[in-house]
């Protein structure tokens, strides 16, 4: 079968076949976590002394003695072989952003050879796979591969199910011999202790006394297309690059708005509700879904947890997604931009700090202006976008989400801060030096008796703004949908704990002097507001006075792409903000930018061949093939003197013509090996590889708007995005 049969048959297939249904999920309580082993079941399995041990290690980081780990282990492995689990794996986070495991088995052999299960506390604490194919950036040679995991206690351990079998699963870190950090966890937990210890100290300058310890919670809402498995797997490009290269736009695409919240399509929902029920096993709590903006989107948002926690739940949710979306059908994509022409997808970073004697430090209460805690970490907030905006950039930068950032869809590649106008007002009194009392929160009353009136939220939303304050968090909006969200949580916890630091030791000046608290806290918070307040923006974001202003009078940076972007991981006050709060060695930051970069070096190699390879061996051969059919049956209609028109015969010679020099050119192009310097083979690939790829797109995508609807081998945008 020809691939445009195939293509023709998959369409048939998809519309007529028969699809999974619902299987009536068990009630929530009685699958809530049961594929994890949590506290409860610690509790239940433990002794009293090891069950107070790892409780206490939880909930407030204390050290948790060895002779305990031999105990949990011993719990650990009857539970888990309870549950069908034969093997067990570390889990860790390297630096690719995806997550890994070594499986090793319970069993081994006795003297006498007989099989025995053996799992102890040495075991669960450290393992060591052979980490030399994992990009280290440098800090290890590959003859001096060693590289261990070590258990993570403060994040649950949990049963994985797959056709192949249940698996134990044991987060951990990931470092080296010399004990550098090689993942994403041991930054992320370093930055919650440096944040911990900034916010601790001046909560009680500010005169708190009993302060428990603090930490970062995050919720993330992951977007997310699904498309037909039958379709993807005649893509090429959706294969190997997870995104559309070629594709002209349909004649309906997101114009209508209908999608966005609308109804969601059978088929999508059944997969859903059997990722929910997946989710819930691992105690991820899966709280709302929706179809998103564009046609075959859609959403998924868990109810936010400790930021570590969070960040471990948020590689599983997207395997359990990817895998889910197999069994019935569907591939999903979690590229930033799969499709030309309408939204990419976005991980919206929810992000707060809170303990259990101050609650969250970003809630305002109902009178933010004399909520002294709310203004000093809010302000540390401010200060820190301002100052690391081009962090924050670069920690979200990937080939994947340049297509986003930019664009009119997605936050701009600009660092700004959306307070929402009645905080905003309130930093601006504090700035002004006069701060009037607040009023009463206002009601929404719709006038209506049967609709109960409600207090109105302190401030709209505001779409554009990459880094907006939603009422009590803050949402980080530009993130990847793809990415990890550690590398976000590391920059917000890190630039917190610099700024809680800068403003401790500017209050305890004050106070030295003899100034009353209050007094002191706004005069640090004036001098704050006077340095940083050009980081607040309340406007269009997309709006080209903002890119005009940013960059011109607020002095903030335009970082359009990753090879822009990425570079300021050299950067001094980069490199110190990181190791003064002793979260990453400067061998640590440099390994993140070599590794970051490379896989963007890399990501756009591949997609560069790909556009050459597809072009030249699907589209042009389908363009002549339909031209060979044209030209026959021009001559034959020319000899019985008959004129017939000849535009398309044209198009396509023109089109195919331009596309093959395209091809030629892009081709030569990624030859080229001789750089400088890492940042210049990055900006090499944004602003010579990139615009070739499109440039061949474009007469590509040109040629599928002429030729023989029947002949076309690639399934086409209208038959991808909307979902029978
Ligand atoms: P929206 O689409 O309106 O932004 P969603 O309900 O889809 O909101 O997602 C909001 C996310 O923010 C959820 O994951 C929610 O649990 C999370 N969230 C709520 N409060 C906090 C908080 N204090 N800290 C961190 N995340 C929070
Ligand atoms: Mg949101």
């Amino acid at each position: 079968m020809s691939r445009s049969e195939s293509r023709a048959q998959a369409v048939f297939e998809i519309t007529t076949g028969e699809h999974l249904t619902v299987v009536k999920p068990k009630s929530l309580e009685e699958i809530w976590s049961s594929d994890v082993f949590s506290l409860i079941k610690m509790e239940d399995a433990l002794s009293k002394s090891a069950f107070k041990a790892i409780k206490k290690t939880i909930e407030t980081g204390a050290p948790l003695l060895p002779e305990f780990a031999d105990d949990i282990a011993a719990a650990m492995k009857t539970w888990a072989i309870s549950k069908g689990a034969n093997y067990f794996a570390h889990v860790f986070y390297p630096l690719t952003g995806a997550s890994a495991e070594k499986h090793d088995s319970f069993i081994v052999t006795d003297a006498s050879g007989k099989a025995i299960t053996e799992f102890n506390g040495s075991l669960l604490t450290k393992g060591e796979p052979d980490g030399s194919s994992f990009p280290n950036g440098g800090i290890r040679q590959t003859n001096a591969a060693r590289g261990y995991t070590f258990w993570d206690p403060t994040s649950p351990a949990f049963i994985l199910d797959t056709p192949n079998g249940a698996t134990l699963c044991i987060p951990s870190v990931f470092v080296s011999w010399t004990g550098e950090a090689l993942d994403k966890k041991v930054p992320l937990m370093r930055s919650n202790k440096a944040m911990n210890e900034a916010g601790t100290r001046l909560l009680k300058l500010a005169g708190e006394e009993e302060v428990a310890p603090l930490n970062s919670s995050c919720g993330a809402e992951q977007e997310y297309f699904l498309v037909d498995a039958t379709f993807a797997s005649m893509r090429p490009d959706l294969l190997l690059a997870g995104r559309t290269l070629f594709g002209a736009a349909p004649a309906k695409g997101q114009e209508f708005d209908d999608h966005y919240f609308g109804a969601i399509p059978e088929r999508v929902q059944i997969y859903m509700e059997a990722v929910e029920e997946t989710l819930y096993r691992l105690g991820i709590p899966a709280k709302t879904r929706h179809n998103e903006v564009a046609p075959g989107q859609f959403e998924i948002a868990p109810y936010f947890e400790a930021a570590n926690v969070a960040a471990d739940h948020q590689q599983l949710l997207m395997t359990v997604m990817k895998n889910t979306a197999k069994k019935h059908g569907f591939v999903c994509l979690m590229h930033e931009k799969p499709f030309a022409g309408i939204n990419g997808s976005g991980k919206h970073v929810n992000w707060s700090v809170g303990n259990p004697t101050q609650g969250n430090l970003l809630d305002p209460g109902e009178t933010p202006s004399e909520n002294l805690n709310f203004l000093l970490f809010c302000g540390a907030v401010i200060r820190g976008v301002h100052l690391y905006g081009p962090l924050l950039r670069a920690v979200i930068a990937s080939a994947g989400n340049d297509h986003r950032l930019g664009a009119n869809e997605a936050p701009p590649a600009i660092l700004s801060v959306y307070l929402g106008s009645e905080i905003e007002s309130i930093f601006n009194q504090i700035k002004e030096g006069k701060l009037d009392d607040a009023g009463e929160a206002e009601l929404m009353d719709l006038e209506l008796s049967q609709i109960i009136p409600f207090p109105k939220d302190a401030g709209d939303r505001n779409r554009t703004s990459p880094f907006a304050f939603t009422g009590n968090r803050f949402e980080f909006r530009a993130v990847g949908s793809d990415q990890s969200v550690s590398g976000p949580l590391i920059a917000m916890n890190t630039m917190l704990a610099d700024s809680l630091n800068w403003i401790a030791d500017k209050l305890q000046v004050e106070l030295d002097k003899g100034t009353d608290t209050t007094a002191a806290i706004f005069a640090v918070l004036k001098e704050l507001m006077n340095e940083h307040s050009n980081v607040i923006f309340g406007g269009d974001g997309y709006s080209a006075e903002w890119h005009k202003m940013a960059v011109e009078e607020r002095g903030l940076k335009n970082l359009p792409t990753t090879a822009d972007a990425l570079p300021y991981l050299h950067d001094e006050s980069i490199k110190a903000l990181f190791s003064s709060t002793g979260v990453l060695s400067p061998v640590e930051l440099e390994s993140r930018y070599e590794v970051y970069s490379e896989i963007y070096i890399l990501s756009i190699g591949v997609e560069a061949k790909l556009v050459a390879d597809m072009a030249k061996t699907m589209i042009y051969p389908t363009a002549m093939n339909y031209l060979s059919g044209l030209s026959t049956t021009h001559s034959g209609a020319a000899s019985m003197g008959l004129d017939l028109d000849m535009s398309v015969a044209k198009t396509i010679v023109t089109e195919s013509n331009a596309m093959m020099a395209a091809v030629a050119k892009l081709e030569e192009a990624t030859e080229k090996e001789d750089f400088g310097s890492t940042d210049e083979h990055m900006q090499y690939c944004a602003k010579e590889i990139r615009p070739l790829m499109d440039l061949v797109r474009q007469h590509a995508d040109a040629l599928e708007t002429v030729v023989a609807d029947d002949q076309w081998p690639l399934p086409k945008y209208r038959e991808m995005l909307f979902i029978k």
